[in-house]
């Protein structure tokens, strides 16, 4: 049968114009040719792009063409054709070129209006779209999944998603202020009259490394972080702290975006380590410093595995070194530090004193050692977990997964050879925690005012 497709578009002076799209021969007989198929659909989309768009564009420049002052008609200099990069295929548009008006005078003699309306040629949704998933997997794969479904122009490959990338994530970078060593603005009394807070907000802070491509140098190291309010969505961070010159900014522009305000709680939980705390220091006056719980039991849960290996060899002596191990877990999770530091110095001892042919046992003591040294530095940061745990507070940020393991595993290729500059890795993050947070079209939608929300295009029946 024959299946023909046209389009009628009314232009704002009440012109219908009509168009044959297609006519599309299809067979009935065989289940594969039931439908469109994806070749046929992206053919349509492309010629209807192209008439919605012609129609547009023409529309404006019709609007564009009268003087505003005098409403006299501007003489027209020819015109050159622009092409505009869609979901929906790259589009060839006219772009014609008029006279200013000479009841006033302007710098410019002549101006262009769709360099008004379609400043730098790529649609934002397109940039959206590329952003977004180029985010969450590799540049190639990104490519391929858009060519496979949509009509994309064939000249996209992976270096112009890494530039239209990096354009997206510079043009977050250049909305943020200057950077402060406190962003606390109020005092005591300015906070007492304040409206009443939201719930508390926990904020979860840790470094990972990403492969370096740079010389010299193999990894370095990313910060990341997850803000979970009571009420409100979780957020992302994530920043290369050797490059970055405002990890303190971006946290405070995260919480408040979050609703944050100078009389609510903060607890900001993190693994330890300077780099990492510094960011949350003179971040917000009612805030507390814990150490994440997840970060203790990974390091137990390390030596454990350990003391399994030893019970081939030495069953007697692992069997006392578990309970040990157990022993000092609950000690630390009621926040009982005196004992724990005992434990842990008696469980080194009996490390020292053991005589067996477990090859790993030399790298057990070492992790016993720099547990202990990681207890006693962080030991300010620990609270009784468990009376929190009682209340119902948090007592850790990564249940199932970390916050690394989320924000940078996966797109950075932890286990590939995949290599990062600290510039690239940087403004890969930006995008990505937006993209895994839901906010990457939140924050198109500021810059595209008309852009709707993911999601909800509504049509006519
Ligand atoms: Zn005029």
């Amino acid at each position: 049968m024959d299946i023909s497709v046209k389009i009628a578009i009314t232009a704002p002076n009440g012109v219908v114009h009509e168009h044959d799209i297609a006519v599309l021969n299809k067979g009935y007989e065989r289940v594969a040719e039931i439908g469109l198929s994806i070749e046929e659909s992206k053919g349509l989309l492309l010629k209807l792009q192209h008439e919605i768009v012609a129609a547009q564009t023409k529309a404006f420049c019709v609007v564009r063409s009268t003087c505003p002052c005098c409403a006299g008609r501007l003489r027209r200099k020819g015109s050159k054709h622009v092409q505009y990069r869609t979901v929906f295929g790259d589009i060839t548009v006219d772009s014609p070129r008029f006279y200013h008006c000479k009841c006033h005078a302007g710098s410019a003699k002549t101006f262009s209006p769709l360099t008004e309306l379609l400043p730098d040629h790529v649609a934002p949704e397109m940039l959206w779209l590329e952003t977004k998933w180029a985010s969450l997997v590799s540049f190639g794969v990104t490519v391929g999944l858009l060519k496979d479904v949509l009509p994309i122009g064939a000249r996209l490959n992976a270096e112009t998603l890494r530039r239209h990338l990096a354009r997206v994530a510079m043009r977050m970078e250049d909305e943020l202020a200057d950077e402060r060593y406190s962003f606390i603005e109020t005092n005591a009394y300015d906070r007492e009259h304040l409206p009443a807070p939201e719930g508390p907000i926990t904020v979860g802070l840790d470094g990972g490394y990403v492969r370096s491509r740079e010389k010299g140098q193999s990894h370095f190291e990313v910060t990341v972080g997850k803000s979970i309010p009571t009420d409100r969505q979780d957020r992302y961070l994530g920043l290369v702290q050797s490059h970055d010159e405002k990890p303190k900014r971006r946290l405070h522009d995260i919480l408040k975006d979050q609703g944050w305000q100078e009389n609510q709680q903060v607890t900001f939980m993190t693994g330890g380590g300077d780099t990492v705390i510094k960011i949350a220091l003179d971040m917000a006056p009612a805030s507390e410093h814990l150490l994440d719980w997840f970060h203790v039991t990974m390091r137990l849960t390390v030596m454990q595995q350990y003391v399994k290996g030893l019970a081939h060899l030495s069953p007697d002596e692992a069997e006392d070194m578990s309970r040990a191990l157990r022993q000092i877990k609950g000690y630390l999770w009621n926040g009982n530090l005196t004992d724990g530091l005992v434990a842990i110095n008696d469980l080194i001892m009996d490390l020292d004193d053991i005589e067996t042919d477990y090859a790993s046992i030399k790298a057990l003591r070492k992790t016993a050692a720099e547990f202990q040294t990681y207890i006693a530095n962080n030991a300010w940061m620990i609270p009784n977990y468990a009376e929190r745990r009682r209340y119902g507070e948090r007592v850790s940020t990564g249940f199932v997964e970390s916050t690394v393991n989320t924000v940078v595993g996966k797109r950075f290729c932890k286990c590939q050879q995949m290599r990062w500059s600290k510039t690239g890795a940087h403004l890969m993050l930006q995008t990505r925690t937006r993209t895994l947070d839901g906010t990457l079209r939140t924050k198109f939608q500021q810059w595209y005012p008309g852009m709707k929300p993911e999601g909800e295009q509504k049509m006519a029946a």
